[in-house]
């Protein structure tokens, strides 16, 4: 036997590691099994080199709990250690990184480690984390190996002695420590396998399953075979998970299968993938589903899980990849993102940014392929996407100038324009006097419908804006576009919406009949939230419209998505215009009434422009009804 003493610089390394690692306990079974996986694969490696003669058997890692015995062992037929490399791997280089952790953060407070914590891979050390004593079974693949046994209690000292192993390989066993007795759970250990080890390279067992199997020659009374259960090793990963298959190889089909299995959970499809898979100029393969965007998206949000190595990273990506990319769902594999890496170590690493940098272009590529293979498949899918392109557009310069080629702008007939098709479309009929392109837009095609209807007969077009990020989307265009103001249909009256001269109609009204109609619509109307404006419009358009000052709207409404100048100001009361059209016959027909006469039609214009903006609402509205009803008898 050989006694040892971990080099003792510090005097014993294991609680701190406890206390430091405290929040991440879990991750001991990721980086054993991790370390098993590695030590199968260079055992396959050595055997294709030629190096490792014969049969290499049955592969599997074995996971094992003992509650009784409150013991966890992970087993694997990789390629073992001599006592010479127990000595060198786990005793020093294992050891002196887990030291170096010690010594750095030793005097720090936890909010000071919790920052840095990442920068170490404890490896084999993590085991700590759980365990009270460690002991470790390991035969070397080498001819003539002696199979040892390494154990240690978490204080500097452990004992190397000779074992009776049998088969190539290394077994971990670690005594659970009082205080994470529940890792003792079975379920605990299937749930962190299922998180970290789902697609890891090399089988892994963990328990036995029953299933059914057909009885060869037997059949029951109707003919069909005779089965019976059997219990088989319950192997718990994918070892080939899709996004390493190369994508022309892949079937639609085994993209949705893929889906599944990722999210058991959803019963969603998607609506199309990106394969990534690139090894230049780094290593990064994976799999970006686009998924049908929810009103209540932030739901849908985070899904993505990044692997390194098929070894489950962490499934939150928010400030790894830029935030519009974290609407897709999937997996991004790449050995260049580093394993045991805080939150913030990882936001910051240069690979990492590179990575992001790199999907976002790939997921340009892929939308505008799609764009141009089959236009019409992309318009049907429009509304699904648009929120995540609008979204990377107003938050991504880099992504904006890609998706300028193939957002689409939709218009009241429901047809859809890219930006330069739209501005070729209008250009002739929406030029204001200073030659500035004018975009009429409405937000609700019901609640605007009658201005809509307006600008149609004046010959312009309307586009819908009516997605959650529309106002926010709208600024954007509008900074990007030179030369161009987006204004809704209901922002003024219709001869205004595009100012195309100085001179303005003649109007019906004198001086004084104006004053005196003006003073009488003032006494109807609700001056808190409506001001009485006069303009002569052409005799056919409405008698009263009711506008709202674009600037002063869209202020509000932007501040109501969030993160607006105006925010914390509490809601600020909608206010608007009340234009009254000189030249329709009905006003001008005012002047002449009688006071008593004059005011309920007043009233009554007051309502009907009230109604065609969906302002006439509760009592007020019931009220009119009624009235309405009364006329009939
Ligand atoms: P890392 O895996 O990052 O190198 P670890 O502390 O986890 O660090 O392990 C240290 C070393 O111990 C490994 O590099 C490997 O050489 C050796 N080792 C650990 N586990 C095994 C194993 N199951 N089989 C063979 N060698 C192992």
């Amino acid at each position: 036997m050989h006694k040892g003493t971990i080099d003792v610089r510090t005097e014993n390394i294991f609680p701190i590691i406890k206390k430091f690692l405290y929040s991440d306990h879990e991750i001991f079974l990721r980086e054993l099994v991790s370390n098993a996986v590695d030590a199968t694969q260079k055992l396959k490696t050595l055997s294709s080199a030629g190096e490792v003669k014969g049969e290499l058997g049955d592969l599997t890692i074995q996971v094992e709990v003992n509650k009784k015995k409150k013991t966890i062992t992970i087993r694997d037929r990789g390629i073992g250690m001599t006592r010479e490399e127990v000595e060198k791997y786990i005793n020093q280089i294992a050891f002196s990184s887990a030291e170096e952790f010690v010594e750095q953060f030793k005097n720090k407070s936890q909010a000071e480690a919790n920052a840095i914590i990442g920068h170490f891979g404890l490896g084999f050390y993590s085991s700590f984390m759980v365990a009270e004593k460690v002991e470790l079974f390991t035969l070397s693949y080498r001819e003539g190996a002696e199979p040892v046994k390494w154990e240690c209690d978490g204080s500097p000292e452990y004992t190397i002695t000779d074992a009776k192993k049998k088969e190539r390989g290394t077994e971990v066993v670690l005594h659970i420590d009082k205080e994470n007795e529940d890792f003792l759970e079975e379920y605990k250990i299937r749930e962190l396998l299922n998180k970290y080890c789902k697609f890891l390279p090399v089988p892994i067992q963990f328990g036995t399953k029953k299933e059914e199997e057909p009885i060869e020659g037997e059949t029951d009374k109707d003919g069909n075979p005779k089965t019976r259960t059997v219990e088989k090793p319950d192997i718990i990963n994918n070892t080939h998970p899709l996004w390493k298959k190369s994508p022309s190889e892949a079937t639609e089909e085994e993209y949705k299968k893929f889906y599944n299995e990722l999210y058991p959970l959803s019963f969603d499809e998607p609506l199309f993938n990106i394969h990534l898979n690139v090894d230049y100029p780094f290593n990064l393969t994976g799999i970006l589903y686009f998924p049908r965007v929810k009103h209540n998206y932030e739901l849908q949000r985070n899904k993505i899980q990044l692997y390194s190595n098929q070894v489950f990273v962490t499934d939150s990506v928010e400030g790894i990849v830029p935030d519009f990319l974290t609407l897709l769902h999937g997996v991004i594999d790449s050995p260049d993102i580093p394993l045991n890496v805080s939150r913030s170590f990882l936001q910051s690493d240069q690979n990492v940014k590179k990575i992001s940098g790199h999907i976002t272009k790939k997921v340009a590529d892929k939308l505008e392929e799609l764009f141009k293979k089959d236009r019409e498949a992309f318009e049907q899918k429009w509304n699904d996407i648009r929120l995540f392109i609008q979204y990377g557009m107003i938050s991504e310069p880099k992504f904006y100038e890609r998706a300028e080629k193939f957002l689409l702008l939709k218009n009241v007939d429901g047809k859809h324009f890219t930006i330069e098709e739209y501005k070729n479309h209008i250009e002739g009929q929406q030029k204001d006097k200073d030659k500035t392109l004018i975009i009429l837009y409405a937000s609700n095609t019901d609640d605007q419908y009658s201005y809509i209807e307006a600008a149609r007969e004046r010959g312009y077009d309307v586009l819908v804006m009516d997605g959650i990020l529309d106002a926010h989307f709208i600024n954007t265009l509008e900074q990007k576009m030179s030369n161009t103001r987006f204004v809704r249909v209901d922002s003024n009256t219709v001869d205004k919406l595009i100012e195309k001269k100085e001179d303005s109609l003649p109007s019906k009204l004198n001086e004084e009949q104006k004053q005196e109609l003006k003073t009488a619509f003032e006494t109807v109307v609700d001056k808190t939230r409506f001001e009485v404006v006069f303009e002569p419009m052409s005799e056919s358009d409405a008698p009263v419209v009711i506008t709202q000052n674009e600037f002063m709207r869209r202020y509000k409404d932007m501040s109501a998505v969030g993160g607006g100048p105006m925010m914390g100001l509490g809601d600020l009361p909608e206010h608007y215009n009340l234009v009254v059209n000189e030249n329709h016959p009905l006003v001008a027909g005012l002047s002449a009434k009688e006071e008593a006469e004059r005011n309920r039609q007043i009233n009554y214009l007051y309502d009907l422009a009230r109604l065609s903006k969906n302002l006439l609402r509760g009592k007020e509205l019931n009220a009119f009804i009624k009235a309405s009803m009364d006329n009939l008898g």
